[in-house]
């Protein structure tokens, strides 16, 4: 069974202000949460090509109404806990409730400026797949841990965690985010990123099934852009990208088509 390529755009907590020869972040707004998505809407994109798009919390709502059908949108974060006195957390129902069908969970921003271990992470991944809602699984190395050759183990301990609490990897997307390459301009090699990948499903063949390793997709996340999605598309185990800082720009229609 061929895999449905996806492209995820991660607006983050900003958005790209283009101005005459260059270019700045700010904060997303609702303004221009409105004119990204506008962007979507009105752009001829791959009708193959699963598209999901994760806004800032606060605009998950906003971004539902105005982003047309067939296009779905992820919140960048969910609780591990169904309801109660948890200040600040969103649970998996209310996503739901919203029309939210998807989540970001283990971003590198999350594990380490939030201090996410692999296990709190894995346990989101179980409440957000035991709601029903779909999972872009972020998992990735340091360049120190690549430096020394731990790539493989750091990756497959994050997904070992997901293991050990998840059953049913079906509604689960896996982002290979190598955090050297995450908003750096440095992207990984087609090779680099291919290597990963390869490795990724051969764990999942070996710790899950043959099933899960053929149809569970692996995308590739770190500085993705309209001048490097192409090569990196036609790599046998990348089955899309999960795109942050040109997300929020033309480019992003591009990377969405770069399977064509
Ligand atoms: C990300 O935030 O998931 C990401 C890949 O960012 P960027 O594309 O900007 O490197």
């Amino acid at each position: 069974m061929a895999r449905q390529f996806f492209v995820g755009g991660n607006f983050k907590m900003s958005v790209v202000l283009c101005g005459v020869g260059r270019e700045h972040a700010v904060n997303g707004s609702v303004e221009t949460i409105k004119k990204i998505i506008g962007l979507i809407n009105d752009a001829k994109l791959d009708p193959k090509t699963e598209v999901v798009i994760a806004p800032p919390a606060l605009y998950l709502l906003l971004a539902r109404e105005h982003l047309k059908p067939g296009l779905e949108i992820a919140a960048q974060n969910v609780f591990d806990k169904p309801n109660g006195a948890f200040t600040g957390e969103i649970s998996v129902d209310q996503l739901k409730d919203s029309n939210i069908t998807w989540t970001l969970l283990g971003h590198s921003e999350r594990r380490v400026v939030l201090q996410e271990d692999d296990q709190f992470v894995a346990s989101k991944t179980k409440a957000a797949l035991d709601g029903g809602i779909g999972v872009i699984f972020c998992c990735g190395e340091s360049l120190e841990q690549r430096e020394s050759n731990k790539t493989i183990d750091v990756v497959t301990s994050q997904l070992r965690a997901v293991k050990e609490k998840v059953a049913d990897w079906s509604k689960i997307v896996i982002a290979y985010e190598p955090i050297w390459a995450i908003g750096t301009g440095k992207v990984a090699s087609t090779e680099q990123a291919q290597e990963v990948h390869a490795a990724i499903r051969s764990w999942l063949k070996k710790e899950v099934s043959e099933k899960v390793a053929e149809e569970t997709r692996i995308i590739y996340g770190g500085s993705v852009s309209e001048k490097n999605c192409k090569d990196l598309s036609k790599q046998a185990d990348i089955d899309g990208f999960l795109v942050g800082g040109a997300s929020l720009k033309p480019a992003f229609i591009d990377i969405i088509n770069s399977h064509l």
